[in-house]
């Protein structure tokens, strides 16, 4: 299994946008969205070289794999105190995604890194206390994808909405990581001065943070 990661720099990749079909909605993730789309792209290319190869959907990732386990295991990052994967260049704004690989991979090794040892900044901005020192209650997190109807109810008083049909989530426990938050990103500002970077001049996060093997 290849694990992919995808440096998220800011709230823009965390926007939430919703169809709607027969009154239900499906809510969609830039952020997921894209590191999916870039696993099926190299599922492809590995396909065109003769590797049998599958992409790891949004939709079967819960049930499949761990994610973070992998990543971790894969020496992406390691686990934070936020329950995330703690990477070194960009702290925990990585999203993952995976692809299956048929032939057998070497393996690479986990990180010997640890962030957390003097720094509980995370714990301490989490608004709803699901982050604790002795670990993350999902059941509290607001950030919840697949809402209970008491979650969803909540999340309609306390999500930002941007737009009528799009909300920003909670995300403090990535954003107030000091690790990774000072890295240098270089933005293209819109006016005709100045250029848009090249796909080469931008930091690697924005292509593919990292395709290791677990
Ligand atoms: S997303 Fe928000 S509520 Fe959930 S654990 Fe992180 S800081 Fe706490
Ligand atoms: S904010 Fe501090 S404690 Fe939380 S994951 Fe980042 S380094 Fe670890």
């Amino acid at each position: 299994m290849v694990v992919l990661g995808l440096y998220t720099p800011d709230d823009a990749y965390d926007f939430n946008t919703y169809v709607e079909i027969a009154g239900r909605r499906r809510w969609h993730k830039a952020a997921y969205e894209s590191v999916v789309a870039r696993a099926a792209l190299l599922a492809l290319d590995l396909n065109a070289r003769g590797i049998r190869a599958e992409p790891l959907t949004f939709v079967d990732s819960a049930s499949l794999v761990d994610l973070r386990e992998a990543a971790v295991r894969a020496g992406l990052g390691t686990r934070g105190l936020n329950g995330l994967v703690v990477t070194r260049e960009f702290g925990p704004r990585v999203r993952f995604g995976a692809v299956f690989v048929e032939p057998e991979l070497p393996r690479d090794k986990p990180l010997p890194d640890y962030y957390c040892a003097s720094c509980s900044i995370c714990v301490s901005r989490c608004p709803t206390g699901a982050l604790a020192p002795w670990g993350f209650d999902r059941a509290l997190c607001t950030a919840e994808f697949d809402p209970s109807p008491e979650m969803l109810a909540r999340q309609k008083r306390e999500a930002k909405p941007v737009t009528p049909f799009t909300r920003l989530q909670c995300n403090l426990c990535v954003s107030s990581c000091p690790i990774g938050k000072n890295r240098a990103v270089t933005w293209w500002d819109g006016s005709s001065a100045c250029e848009p970077p090249g796909v080469s001049e931008l930091p690697g996060g924005f292509e593919t943070l990292r395709a290791q093997r677990i």
